[in-house]
């Protein structure tokens, strides 16, 4: 994992939250008190902050289940089921939990309606160009073309009466990356949601979930990092009940013969994506498909992603290009300022 590339978006994206040295005032107004915790989880930083009287125990609860989905859904984890679907590829269909099934549903779903540009099936690219391991490379024309007929999400059976998915083809495996945070995300939310919790911010690895508003009545502030510096942002977004997921390139990288490969395949081609987008973020009431979508959008590139966007209404996008724009959707405009010269603003309409 790259660190480097990790943490300052963490960091970033809770920049109001935790503080990070700039702790804002964020308690005008309210008794309530402010409890909070960071973990490693998911292979990634995760702070959790609550404004509740048993804040305390809402943090071990909110732990607990991520760990629990983490036990599930991470490759990571020996006998997680993730690993026991993928080792039972081209073999039989594995029964799996409702959470399990709940997330595959969605992820190929959404990888239907993005036309593949999301695809919870990429893992055997994924791994040809290293991106689980220490040592990253490019793989061989050859090798990605052996691979790509793997990941293909027709071959991904699942059945719900069942309860069980099948992998129809040797050596076809899932990953979760870039979706299973979401979900998570959307996990805890309801959880907290349904213990009475009214104002609450996760940030699970720069994944944001805003619940309710900030105990002053507020809405919470959350930056938009800058991808081309470790530590800046680019401006500010706020929200209330809303998930906020990035996604780019400059997250989790390696350079090969001077050229800069991330970790966000184009499932067409089995190369990262290039198209002119560093980062793209997606604001949604569900976590699962902010995070879905970020990954797919900055697949798609600029113009596709923006025609997506006109063509559904749950969600909105902040683009940033190559060429030094900031891009936002129309019904997040009014939330948003941007707070860096070095960019260009400009907002996408619908009409
Ligand atoms: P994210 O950071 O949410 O954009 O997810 C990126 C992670 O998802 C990568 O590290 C891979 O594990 C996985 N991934 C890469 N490309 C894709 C893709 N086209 N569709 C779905 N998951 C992907
Ligand atoms: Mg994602």
């Amino acid at each position: 994992m790259n660190w480097k590339k990790l943490i300052p978006w963490g960091i970033c994206g809770c920049l109001l939250l935790s503080g990070c040295g700039q702790r804002l005032p964020v308690q005008e107004n309210t008794n309530t008190e402010r409890h909070e915790a960071t973990t490693f989880a998911m292979d990634t930083i995760m702070t959790f902050a609550i404004y509740h009287d048993d804040g305390e125990e809402l943090l071990i609860d909110t732990e607990q289940e991520i760990r629990r989905l983490e036990q599930m859904l991470s490759v990571t984890v020996e006998d997680s089921e993730i690993n026991q679907l993928n080792e039972n590829a081209g073999k039989e269909p594995v029964k799996l939990s409702e959470d399990t099934m709940a997330l595959l549903e969605a992820g190929k779903e959404l990888g239907k309606e993005t036309e593949h540009c999301f695809d919870i099936a990429i893992s055997p690219v994924v791994k040809a160009w290293g991106f689980t391991e220490e040592e990253k490379h490019v793989p061989s024309q050859e090798e990605l073309e052996r691979l790509l007929p793997l990941t293909h999400l027709e071959d991904l059976v699942i059945d719900g009466t069942d309860s069980t998915a099948y992998l129809q083809k040797e050596g076809m495996a899932v990953d979760l990356g870039g979706i299973a945070k979401g979900y998570a995300s959307d996990s805890v939310t309801a959880l907290l949601k349904g213990k009475g919790v009214e104002s609450a911010m996760l940030s699970l690895g720069g994944n944001i979930s805003a619940i309710g508003h900030k105990p002053d009545g507020e809405k919470w502030k959350v930056a938009v990092a800058n991808p081309l510096d470790d530590n800046g942002y680019v401006g500010l977004v706020q929200v209330s009940d809303c998930n906020v997921v990035t996604s780019g390139g400059y997250q989790r990288y390696f350079e090969e013969n001077g050229k800069t490969y991330h970790h966000i395949i184009n499932p067409a081609t089995g190369y990262p994506a290039d198209n002119g987008l560093l980062s793209v973020t997606i604001l949604c009431k569900s976590g699962t498909k902010a995070d879905a979508l970020s990954t797919a959008l900055f697949v798609m590139g600029l113009e596709r992603a923006e025609e997506y966007w006109k063509n559904h209404t749950d969600f909105e996008a902040i683009f940033i290009t190559e060429k030094g724009e900031v891009i936002a959707t129309e019904g997040i405009a009014e939330s948003f300022t941007l707070e860096n010269d070095d960019f260009a603003y400009s907002v996408v309409k619908r009409g």
